[in-house]
């Protein structure tokens, strides 16, 4: 699985039902490149009617609360998500890290909810741009990497994102050289907290990842795919990437 590219889509706070037009594009699109494993994270609000018209597409959350229950007003819990139709959530996005102060510890517990109910997490990490400015990007997003990640890791459900803050949005991204240090930095945490296992967790890139930079990205070594935003809201942007991912 791990030599399989992971294209992900996050919608964010896009999209009502007629979405779900574009959803179905994206799922046909995505059956012509069986090679490649496609996802769509929608708004919690269209994952039921998203997941059954995914066909060969996964269909993800965007969060999910750590407890399985209780007084947590408008929050979701794994099963809940689970029970909508979604096979994985997005979890510790740099959006809900600024946005609702989640620490690397809530990450790690969310992340421990889900594998719990048999669901896959998608695990965000990555450094602001006065941190990439300092010049210790790297010890900071690997030290981000160990805090956020659970005791039962495994490349089965897990898969990490490594999305530098600044380049989420912008059209910004790192050098290529820049995104192999980190990656190869990453896989060295993996490796070194979880032996063999962690060699075979994929680590995704996200931050402005679209049709004009996909094919230089994706090839990079220990680059196991790619988190997109802003270009997964169209099929004409997001297909493209996948069509990256499938040439390889
Ligand atoms: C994201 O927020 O996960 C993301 C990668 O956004 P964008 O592709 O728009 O930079």
């Amino acid at each position: 699985m791990a030599d399989r590219k992971y294209i992900v889509g996050n919608w964010k706070m896009n999209g009502l039902a007629e979405s779900l037009d574009v959803l179905a594009q994206i799922a046909s699109g995505a059956a012509l490149h069986p090679a490649v494993d496609v996802a769509i994270a929608p708004p919690a609000t269209l994952i039921a009617r998203a997941s059954g018209g995914a066909g060969v597409i996964g269909i993800g959350a965007q969060d999910c609360h750590a407890a399985a229950s209780g007084a947590h007003t408008g929050c979701l819990s794994a099963a809940m998500i689970a029970e909508a139709g979604a096979q994985f959530s997005i979890i510790g996005h740099s959006e809900r890290r600024a946005d609702q102060h989640e620490t690397s510890a809530d990450v790690a517990a969310k992340a421990a909810a889900l594998h719990a109910v048999g669901m896959g997490a998608i695990l965000c990490i990555g450094e602001t741009l006065a941190e990439r400015d300092s010049g210790n990007a790297v010890a900071i997003v690997c030290d981000q990497l160990e805090q956020s990640l659970p005791a039962s890791a495994d490349s089965g459900w897990l898969t990490i994102a490594y999305e530098p803050v600044w380049a989420i949005g912008t059209g910004r991204i790192p050098e290529m050289a820049d995104i192999a240090e980190m990656h190869g930095a990453l896989r060295g945490v993996l490796t070194r907290i979880l032996g063999e296992g962690g060699q075979h967790i994929r680590i995704l890139y996200g931050g402005s990842v679209n049709p004009g930079n996909a094919a230089d990205i994706l090839p990079i070594p220990d680059v196991g795919g790619a988190l997109v935003g802003g270009a997964s809201l169209k099929a004409e942007t997001f297909l493209p990437i996948v069509e990256a991912a499938a040439a390889l």
